[in-house]
Parts: structure tokens; sequence; C-alpha cells
């Protein structure tokens, strides 16, 4: 096999009060990549899409997670990648996730399968690196693995998929920009005991609510306390949408990753489209664009469309 063309889904990361620790795959938006074995050693990459990102192996997130592979994989080989992306970056969609994810995954594919899933993560972590400041696994482990993921730890890396409950998601997009080290930059280094009591038992309870599918405890337990309050002011309508959003039926959501996206759950497609409904009315009224998104998990991560 010589080339491979693969869909890299967008993830939403953190799902409310797992800050850093839980994440999602969606089955849409998702960017397009093709990677090529060359002959000369090295890395070239181009992108086909309107961001104007770095096509630099160094700059590109796509690049670092390859160069992390290849450095593992020690014989000299070459690369050869086009990326048309759909998820814009800085979205908190997972953008670069989509990107360091997608990239590895398909060279795993061209090189014989000889890594694990979790050695992929570990390879695209390093694409997060360049995009956020700092490596996480959030978006990268559901993109690899579909579904929904827990990150026990990062070093050493321990993930643990967890069962997939049949949800829809309804997102809205702001087009403002927050650069993810921003929004990180912003957070308080400093816990108080009581939120911290309150948070990991919301965390437990969301997890609980995915292992049964009870979804009336996911919609309890997606209470954040601690990055919520601070990351929300950069988003304009956040408070607006997600209370409109909850009366008319959601279970619940928050922010997107770092923002400024947000997502809301609900139980049937028909619900899910009402709260598509909302979040155009109160963007329509503050005069802010916007794009908008009814989806569902994605359980298969990045998936290869063609190989050659
Ligand atoms: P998201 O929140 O959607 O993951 P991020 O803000 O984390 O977006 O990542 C976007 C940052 O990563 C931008 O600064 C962008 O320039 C940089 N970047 C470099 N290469 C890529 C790539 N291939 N795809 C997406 N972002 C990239």
């Amino acid at each position: 096999m010589k080339k491979i063309k693969v869909l890299a889904p967008a993830t939403i990361a953190n799902l409310v009060c797992g800050f850093d620790i839980l994440g999602m795959a969606l089955k849409a938006p998702f960017d397009e990549m093709t990677l090529s074995l060359t002959d000369e050693p090295g890395i070239v990459i181009k992108h086909t899409d309107e961001y104007n990102l770095p096509e630099e192996p160094e700059k590109n997130v796509s690049g670092a997670a390859l160069l992390a592979l290849m450095e593992e994989f020690k014989k000299p080989v070459g690369f050869h990648l086009t990326i048309h992306k759909h998820i814009k970056p800085g979205s908190g969609l997972g953008s670069s996730a989509a990107s360091s994810a997608g990239a590895v995954v398909a060279a795993n594919h061209l090189l014989g399968n000889i890594f694990s899933n979790e050695d992929l993560v570990r390879f695209a972590m390093n694409g997060e690196k360049i995009a956020g400041g700092v490596k996480h696994a959030d978006n990268v482990s559901p993109c690899i693995y579909g579904g929904v993921t827990l990150i026990r730890s990062i070093f050493p890396l321990d993930i643990i998929p967890l069962n997939v409950p049949d949800l829809f998601i309804t997102i809205v997009h702001p087009q403002i920009e927050v650069r993810t080290s921003d929004s990180r930059q912003i957070l308080r280094k400093e816990v108080q005991l009581k939120n911290a009591i309150k948070q990991w038992g919301n965390i437990g309870g969301l997890i609980m609510g995915f292992m049964k599918n009870d979804f009336d405890l996911i919609g309890r337990s997606m209470e954040d306390v601690i990055i919520e309050p601070v990351r929300s002011i950069l988003i304009p309508g956040f408070d607006e949408v997600k209370l409109k959003c909850k009366e008319a039926g959601s279970i619940g959501g928050g922010i997107s990753g770092s923002g400024p996206s947000i997502f809301m759950l609900s139980k049937d497609e028909e619900t899910a489209n009402k709260i598509e409904g909302i979040m155009k009315d109160i963007y329509e009224k503050i005069e802010v664009d916007y794009k908008t998104y009814v989806t569902a998990i994605n359980t298969e991560g990045v998936k290869i469309v063609e190989a050659q």
C-alpha cells in the first residue's frame, strides 16, 4: 500500500466537568487527508483549504505528530500529506487533534499497522503541544479510538473507552476567535476544596451515566464549577444558549473544548433540531455570525476511505 485517504472527525473535549480527561468523537464535521509513502525521506505537507496554516512539518500539527512516529519507526521513511480541513482551527472542535490523529492513523496503515492505538495517541499529542502549548489527549484519544474516552492518566498513558449512548449533539460555533493557549492562560491555578468535591462527584456521575445509558444522570452531572465560570465569559450568548436549550428539552451541555463552540446533547433528533433553531435565533438576535451542526457520536474514529 502506497497511498491512503482518511476522514478525521471533530471531537468535543472536556464534556463539561471533565477538563482534560474526557472527550467524544463526532460524525461531523471532519477533515479529509491523503497520505502517500515517498522514496525521498522526510515530510511534505500541502493544505488545499482556506485556513492558511503553516506547511512546514515542525509547525504543522500533522507534521509534529508524524515526526514523533518516524522517530520510533527508526527506519528512514518519506511522507507526502495533503490536508483539506473542514474543521475550522480554533473552533473548540478539535481541529488540531483531527490533523494530528488523522496523520498518524494513516501513516500506521501505510507502515503495516505496527503501532497500537495508544502509541498513536502518544504521537498525536506532539501535535497538540504545538497547537495549545501542552500535551493533552482528550481530543486525540476519541479521534483515534472513536466514541467516548476517559484519560485516567497522561504520563503514563491510560485511556479508558466508555460505553457510547445513543445521543444527538447540536453545536453552535460563534465565528469569533478564542485561542486555546489564551483560554488556558485565564484559568486559575488553584481550586477550592468545596468546588473540587462538586466536580469529582459530577465526573463520577457523568461516567456512570454513560455506562448505564442514564440520560438524566448525564444531564445532572454536566455541571462545571471550575472551568466554565471563567471561560464562558469569552463566549457571547453562552448563558442564554444553555438556559434556553435546556428549557427546550436538551439534557445538558456546555463549552466544547476551549470554546467558542457550545454543544448541547439531546435524546432524539427532533429535539436536537429544535435546539439548533434556538441557537440560531440567539445569534441572529445578538448579531454574531455563527455556524451550527446537528450530529451524533462517531464510534469509529479516523476512518479509512481509500487505500491504493
Ligand atoms: P481547536 O480548538 O479546534 O483544536 P486549536 O486552537 O487547538 O483548535 O488549534 C489550532 C492551532 O493549531 C492554530 O494555532 C493553528 O495555526 C495550529 N495548527 C497547525 N497545524 C494545524 C493543522 N494541521 N490543523 C489545525 N490547526 C493547526
